[in-house]
C-alpha cells in the first residue's frame, strides 16, 4: 500500500498550524510534502490570514492553553471550530479540543465529545510504537508520547482507532483528535485525510 496519495492536489488548503509551543514544524514538512500551504499562529494577529483549516500539535496542554487565552486567540479559534472549520489535534492537541479532562482543569477549546486521560500511561510507558488501525485507512504506524487516551467517546464523536482497549484516535464532523503523534512517522495518511476534510 503506498502512503503517499496520487494525483492528490493540495495547492488550495492552507493549513494553520498553532506554534505557541510544541511539536508543530514536523506538521509543517508534512503538510508541506503534501503540497499545501502553511501558515503558523503565534499571536491574534496572525489571525488575519486566510487559513481553512487548523492542525493543534503535541506539546504541553496547560501551557498551550494558557498561552492561546493571554494572545486572545482561544475565543476566535473556538468559534471556527465550532462552525465547522477542519481540525486536528495531536496529544496535546486532542487533550485542547476535549470536552472533558479527567482530573484536570485544561481549559482549551472543549469542542470534541470525549473525556481524555492525560499523560495517560504512566511513566514507564510514556513514549512506545505500534501499529493499529484507523477508521477506513487500516494499519498506521503511531508514536505516542507522554499520550493521553480517551477514557470516554461522547454520543457525538465517534471511535477512529484503539489500541489495546484503550480509545486513541475520535471524531466529530471535521474534528479528528489523535492520542499519537501522526506527523513523526513518514506516513502521511492521516495528514491527507484531515486535508480532504
Ligand atoms: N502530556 C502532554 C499533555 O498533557 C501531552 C504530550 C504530548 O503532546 N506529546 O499536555
Amino acid at each position: 500500500m503506498s502512503n503517499s496519495p496520487i494525483n492528490t492536489d493540495n495547492s488550495a488548503h492552507t493549513v494553520a498550524v498553532l506554534a505557541v509551543q510544541g511539536a508543530f514544524l514536523e506538521h509543517r514538512l508534512m503538510l508541506e510534502k503534501l503540497g499545501a500551504r502553511v501558515i503558523e499562529l503565534r499571536q491574534a494577529r496572525d489571525l488575519e490570514q486566510s487559513f481553512d483549516r487548523l492542525v493543534l500539535p503535541g506539546g504541553e496542554s496547560t501551557v498551550q492553553a494558557k498561552l492561546l487565552r493571554e494572545q486572545n486567540m482561544l475565543e476566535p479559534l473556538r468559534e471556527r471550530i465550532a462552525g465547522g472549520m477542519p481540525v486536528l489535534g495531536t496529544c496535546a492537541g486532542l487533550i485542547l479540543l476535549a470536552k472533558n479532562v479527567e482530573g484536570n482543569e485544561v481549559n482549551g477549546f472543549g469542542t470534541l465529545d470525549v473525556t481524555v486521560k492525560r499523560n495517560a500511561y504512566g511513566r514507564q510507558l510514556g513514549s512506545f510504537h505500534c501499529d493499529a488501525n484507523f477508521g477506513d485507512l487500516g494499519a498506521v504506524p503511531m508514536t505516542f508520547i507522554r499520550a493521553p487516551y480517551i477514557a470516554e467517546v461522547g454520543s457525538n464523536a465517534e471511535t477512529l482507532a484503539t489500541v489495546d482497549g484503550h480509545v486513541v484516535a475520535a471524531r466529530q464532523g471535521n474534528q479528528i483528535g489523535t492520542s499519537f503523534h501522526p506527523e513523526l512517522d513518514s506516513d502521511t495518511r492521516i495528514h491527507q485525510l484531515f486535508l480532504n476534510l
